[in-house]
């Protein structure tokens, strides 16, 4: 109740919720390119996950060896990636495309889609991936225009595209979706990686949020999908392109919009469902709003 309270009145303690039921979160680490820290990462997420208090989060870094780990994901309401450079043995991929099947949860940011280019239902699952080889053959490019949303099939080329560090709009497509309901239909993030050209199967999915990709900052010159949802069997998947983060770099994660839309979207992919409150400050599009790693962590 006491952060409750302060959370209407404080723009820090924001993802708090009377929710009574823990979530049960396995956080699967270890092994990002060098291009990225899942270290960086990991501390940031699980620390807005303990701070929503309505998740139990399991950490587990991955083995150096191609993965085998005997972890029974039925345990579990969700399974959050951090991870692209990585292999799973056989029997650990068909162990989680089961439990998505069976309605698991899962959630990917930003290089987690870099992963696995050669496993088949994954790609369903996230829908869309970038780089690791991916081309045409893993499907065709998604993007949203003003006459709705292409699936290009025809068009050549690479997936998996990203100009500058630069700040950019998000523009919110389904204001109802439970992840993004309330947030302003248009809000800025910060100086980020903004995939674009990204290629995947693109089925069963349901864009949440835009951002146009600016040529003049080497993007793509597409409006890009950024948060969209997928569905695998039963399964939910919630994916954020953005959220870019290194050794030493970390501002990406620092803007509120981000922080709320990963808890809520863990909520959703766990339960199909978000009763964590929105915070009480304002999005806007005139500068945006940034929260550290330690007001996150501070008593
Ligand atoms: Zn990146």
């Amino acid at each position: 109740m006491r952060t409750l309270f302060l959370s209407l009145i404080l723009c820090g303690a924001v993802l708090t919720t009377w929710a009574q039921k823990s979530i049960d979160v396995l956080y699967l680490t270890g092994h990002t390119d060098r291009y990225h820290s899942w270290q960086v990462l990991s501390e940031y997420q699980i620390a807005l996950l303990n701070e929503a208090e309505i998740f139990t989060v399991e950490k587990v870094v991955l083995p150096d060896s191609v993965a085998d780990i005997p972890v029974k994901f039925s345990d579990y309401d969700v399974v959050i990636l951090n991870v692209n450079e990585v292999k799973w043995h056989p029997r650990l991929k068909k162990s989680f495309e089961r439990y998505m099947r069976k309605g698991g949860g899962l959630v990917i940011v930003h290089e987690a889609d870099n992963a696995f280019p050669e496993w088949k239902e994954f790609n369903k699952m996230v829908a869309l991936g970038g780089w690791g080889n991916r081309a045409e053959q893993a499907g065709p490019f998604y993007y949203w225009t003003d006459a709705g949303y292409v699936t290009d099939y025809t068009s050549p080329g690479t997936a998996g595209k990203h100009g500058r560090r630069v700040p950019f709009v998000i523009n919110v497509r389904d204001t109802l979706h439970p992840i993004v309901k309330g947030l302003p239909d248009k809000w800025l993030h910060v100086d980020d990686e903004l995939y674009g050209d990204l290629r995947g199967p693109a089925r069963n999915i349901h864009v949440l949020a835009t951002a146009y990709s600016e040529t003049k900052s080497g993007g793509t010159g597409k409006e890009e999908p950024v948060l969209f949802t997928v569905k695998y069997g039963k399964g939910r998947v919630f994916h954020c392109v953005f959220g870019h983060t290194k050794k030493g770099f970390d501002k990406s994660l620092r803007n509120i919009g981000y922080q709320i839309v990963f808890v809520r979207g863990t909520e959703w992919a766990a339960t199909g469902n978000v009763t964590l409150p929105l915070p009480q400050c304002e999005l806007s599009t005139d500068k945006p709003t940034l929260r550290s790693l330690e007001q996150i962590t501070a008593p």
